[in-house]
This record gives C-alpha cells, structure tokens and sequence, in this order.
C-alpha cells in the first residue's frame, strides 16, 4: 500500500510551532456528489442543533435582536453582548423570541375602549398591529373582536375607540388543537390572524399567517420547541449576573455565553455549577479555554460548549499585551480533539476572515465558527453607517477595547475594580457589507462548495476524517501563501466578499 499524501492534523498540531488558520491547506479529497447534497446541520451544544454553523459574537457592535434574527432564520445563532442594562439586554432577547411563533401564547391584547392610537404605539415598538380585543383588554377574558391593519389604516380620526372599528365576525379554533391542524386553518381561511379559544369563548391564544410564510422562506431557522428563533446572550462571571440570569431565563433565551477572555478560573467554575443546578434548560457555552488542561476543567463543572480562542480576534491586542494566548487553528485543534471525545462541542472564536477559515476550523474540529468582524460591516449590525475617504462603513470594537470597556464592558478582562483599566482590543471600522439576508446565503453555498472540494458531504463526516487521518493538511511557506492569493496582477477588483 503507497502511504497517503499529506500529513494528519495530529502530525501537523503536535508540533513546538502553534499555527494560524492560513499558515496550512486541506488537501483535496473525491468528488461524487453537488455542493447542494451537502448538509451543515452541527451541535452548537451538548443539546440544541442548528442547520448552518454560525455564531455572531456577543459584542456592541455585532449582536443585538436584529442581527439575531437574521442569523437565527438562516440557521445560525446570535448571541445577545451585555455592555447593557439588564432590561435593554432583555429587551433584545425578547425581540428575537416575538419575531416568529406557532401559537402566540401571550398575545398583546386591547379592549374596546382602547383607541386607535394605542394601537400606532403598539405599531412602532414591535411592529405587529393585529390586536385581538377582549371585553377587558386581558389575556384569558372573553373574545369580541379584532383590529388589524385594514381595519384602521385609511381611518384619520385615531381616537376613535377600537369597538367603533373592531371586527366582530371571528373565525376562531378551539384550545388543544394541534399546530398543523391550526396552521390548515389559517391556509384555508384567508385571515391573517386565527385566535384560539376555550370553551367559553375566553382567548387563550393567536396565531398569524406571516408566520406560515416565515417557516416557509426559512426553512434552516433555528428554532425551539414552540417555533420561536432561538436566541443566546452573554453575561459575566460577576455576582450581578445571577440576577441577569434570572431576566434572561424569563424572557425565554435558549443559552448563555459566559463571557470571559480566559475561562478557567474559580469564577466561572462556580457559575457553571450555579447556572446548571438552577436552570437546567439554559445551555451554557463556557470559555474562553486553548489548552486542554483548561477545558478539562470547565467540562467537569458542566459546560454543554466551549468557546475557543485567546487572542485571535481582528480587534484583540490580548496576545501582545498580555503574551498569553494560543494560536488559533492549533488551539482549535487540541481542544476540539478532547472535547469532542467528551461529547462536548467547541466553537471556533475569533480570526475568521473569509469562508476558508471557517473550512479550517471546521476541519479542525470544531463545530461551529464565531465571528464578529465578519458581521460587524452588514446592515443588521448595531450603529449607523458612516463615510471615510469615499467608503462607507460601520464601526466595530473589542470589547476589551478603552471606548467599550468605558461604556460598561470591563467584566470580561478582570478590570473591574482597578482605577487603572488596560486594553486588550482597539476600536476601529469595517467596511459596509450590505444586508446579512445577501451575505449568509453566500457564506452557506462557499462552505459547501469548499465541502465539496474536500469530498466531505456534513460536519460529522468531517471530523470522522479528522480523526481517522484521511483528512490531509500540509503546512504553507510564506511564499506559497503568497501564491494561494491573488498576485502578478496590475489590477484586478476584488469580489464583493471573501
Ligand atoms: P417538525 O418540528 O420537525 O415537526 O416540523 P416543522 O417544524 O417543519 O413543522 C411542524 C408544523 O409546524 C408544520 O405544520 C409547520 O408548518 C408548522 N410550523 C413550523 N414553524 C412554524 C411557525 O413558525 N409558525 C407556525 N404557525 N407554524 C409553524
Ligand atoms: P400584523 O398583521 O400587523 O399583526 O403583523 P404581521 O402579521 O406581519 O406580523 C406579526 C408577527 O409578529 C408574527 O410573526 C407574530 O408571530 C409576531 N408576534 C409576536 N407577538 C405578537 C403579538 O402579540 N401579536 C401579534 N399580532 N403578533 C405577534
Ligand atoms: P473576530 O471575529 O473579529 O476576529 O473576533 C471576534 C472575537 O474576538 C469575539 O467573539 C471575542 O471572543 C473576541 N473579542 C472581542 N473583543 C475583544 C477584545 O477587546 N479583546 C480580545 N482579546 N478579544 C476580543
């Protein structure tokens, strides 16, 4: 038998040299299937799977309700940053878990005496105007109407009360019907909206078309049992963030990032521990770890993921600063090699920049990316767009950055009781990357195709590979990596992504 070209990922990382995601190449692999026969379904923990493996990072300037959303409906996650109150954190989780439901189980209801303003303001905050009216505007009381849209929208007079316009011929479907039953319902009905209630006509619940069409044009959403968009928000190893906890547990959110630059300390052992004994069906992704000895730790306090990365992010001075750190695509490889044995799996934080290095750290045993300056750019990022020389873009910090740290973030980097406050990440800009709804579905086919081209058809079958040594990777000189990029050109336009 002729021995296989390339080397193994455990010949290349069990090295004295640690390498980052370009210092190496994956060799090709056979081709017998199309990029659209590859499937991205991935834990993103020890218990809750989503179909594409991405993760927005949990930062100011990356991840609030709508970049959580937009990730959530193609199949990936966000994770909600907490440089924030407790109540405009909330408010965020909230967002996400509202923008798609089966039964709407705590409808926002009116009575008819309510006007049609209150209705406007409903309108402007969550963007939604079918109001089911109850005779006392409660949940639970008795049903005798509904306002939408058509009934209000040419009206001038918005004081009018609701009972002046309301409809009162209902088509309604009863409690304990089934979501596909119901959902037949509101197809055949026309209606956009479809109240459900008991026997005595009370209101237990409502149901809206927009959500069939949401299912429909979405169907990788990450979603929880009641179709809901799950949604993940970050908290601190401080003492405050019990009471953080507590919110975001009521407001549904489905995990929390412990939010630290080096995860393996006494701190957030004993949060793991807490989180896990008091609210089990919260998923803790803990971090952030590099080296087994410290993912050991956490996985034993019960982390359900590791979030992997000290140092490599676009923003990050940690490693210079500090000279603490890993880099990455060999710390991805040695935590993911004994987490995975575990059952645990790791997500890949920090110096992503282009499809290829999502490849990578998939290939490297990760099973998923996180990723803030890739996100950072698009419109569903928070903050405004601005001009400099001619180009348009958006700013993106770490959050261990002076200006971030300023605006309440120093929980992350052990500052917080110090008068002296050291950064560890710079604040700068990105450049305008257009709509996530443009960008996401482009990711997903690059990754495919770069599947494809490892003759890999799904995340577990890649890391079958890895760890059986048919995966073959081979390290890159300096020059080669010149030569793997564009080069010899006068000119040329680069595409509008990498
Ligand atoms: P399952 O969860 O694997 O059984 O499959 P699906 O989630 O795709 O669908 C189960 C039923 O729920 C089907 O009738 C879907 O049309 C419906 N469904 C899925 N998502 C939503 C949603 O967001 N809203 C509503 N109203 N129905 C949904
Ligand atoms: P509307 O016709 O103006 O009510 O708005 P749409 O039907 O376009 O959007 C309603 C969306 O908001 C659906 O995805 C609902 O699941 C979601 N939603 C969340 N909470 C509520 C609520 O309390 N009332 C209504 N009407 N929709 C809600
Ligand atoms: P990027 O995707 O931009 O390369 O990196 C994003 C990741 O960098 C985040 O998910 C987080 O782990 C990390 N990060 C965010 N802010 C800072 C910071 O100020 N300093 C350091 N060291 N890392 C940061």
């Amino acid at each position: 038998m002729t021995s296989r070209d390339g080397f193994s990922a455990e010949e290349i990382f069990t090295q004295t040299t640690g390498y980052a995601y370009n210092d190496f190449i994956i060799l090709p692999g056979y081709i017998d299937f199309t990029p659209d026969d590859v499937i991205l379904e991935t834990n993103l923990t020890r218990n809750i799977k989503i179909k594409t493996p991405f993760i927005s990072s949990p930062m100011d300037t990356v991840t609030e309700a709508e970049m959580a959303i937009g990730l959530a409906l193609w199949g990936g996650i966000g994770i909600i940053h907490y440089n924030n109150t407790i109540e405009q954190q909330v408010e965020e989780v909230l967002k996400v878990k509202r923008y798609e439901n089966g039964f709407i189980n705590n409808p926002i209801v009116l009575s008819p005496q309510h006007k049609i303003r209150d209705i406007d303001m409903i309108k402007a905050k969550y963007n939604f105007s079918g109001i089911p009216i109850t005779v006392d505007g409660k949940l639970n009381s008795k049903l005798v109407g509904i306002v939408t849209n058509r009934d209000i929208d040419f009206e001038r007079d918005r004081n009018k009360t609701l009972a002046e316009v309301m409809t009162t011929d209902l088509l309604t479907a009863p409690e304990g019907i089934s979501l596909s039953d119901a959902n037949k319902i509101l197809k055949t009905s026309k209606k956009g909206k479809l109240p459900i209630v008991d026997k005595e006509g009370r209101l237990v619940a409502l149901m809206s078309r927009s959500d069939l069409l949401k299912n429909r044009e979405y169907p990788l959403a990450s979603k929880d049992e009641k179709k809901q968009l799950r949604v993940g928000a970050a908290i601190s190893t401080k003492e405050e963030s019990k009471e953080r906890l507590a919110a975001l547990y009521e407001a549904g959110v489905d995990v929390v990032v412990i939010d630290s630059a080096q995860g393996n300390s006494l701190y957030q052992v004993e949060m793991i521990k807490y989180i896990k004994s008091k609210y089990p069906s919260i998923e803790v992704i803990a971090g952030n770890v590099v080296t087994v000895e410290q993912c050991q730790n956490l996985i034993k306090a019960g982390a359900d993921a590791l979030r992997i990365g000290m140092g490599p992010g676009s923003i990050c001075t940690t490693q210079t600063t500090m000279a603490v750190g890993r880099p990455q695509a060999t710390a991805v490889y040695r935590t993911a090699k004994y987490a995975n044995k575990e059952g645990i799996p790791v997500i890949a934080d920090g110096g992503i920049a282009n499809i290829g290095h999502i490849s990578k750290a998939l290939a490297l045993g990760a099973s998923t990316a996180m990723m803030g300056s890739m996100f950072a750019g698009t419109h569903e990022a928070p903050g405004e767009y601005f001009y400099e020389n001619g180009v348009r873009l958006k700013r993106y910090r770490g959050m261990g950055s002076i200006e971030a740290m300023e605006a309440g973030g120093t929980n992350r980097y052990f500052a917080e009781d110090s008068p002296i406050i050291v950064a560890q990440g710079v604040s700068g800009a990105v450049v305008d990357k257009g709509s996530l709804h443009d960008y996401l579905p482009y990711l997903i086919q690059g990754l495919k195709h770069s599947f494809q081209d490892m003759g890999i058809k799904n995340i577990p079958q890649l890391h079958k590979a890895l760890y059986s040594g048919q995966l073959r990777f081979e390290i890159r000189s300096q020059m080669a990596q010149r030569e793997g990029h564009v080069h010899d050109m006068y000119s040329y336009k680069e595409p509008k992504y990498m």
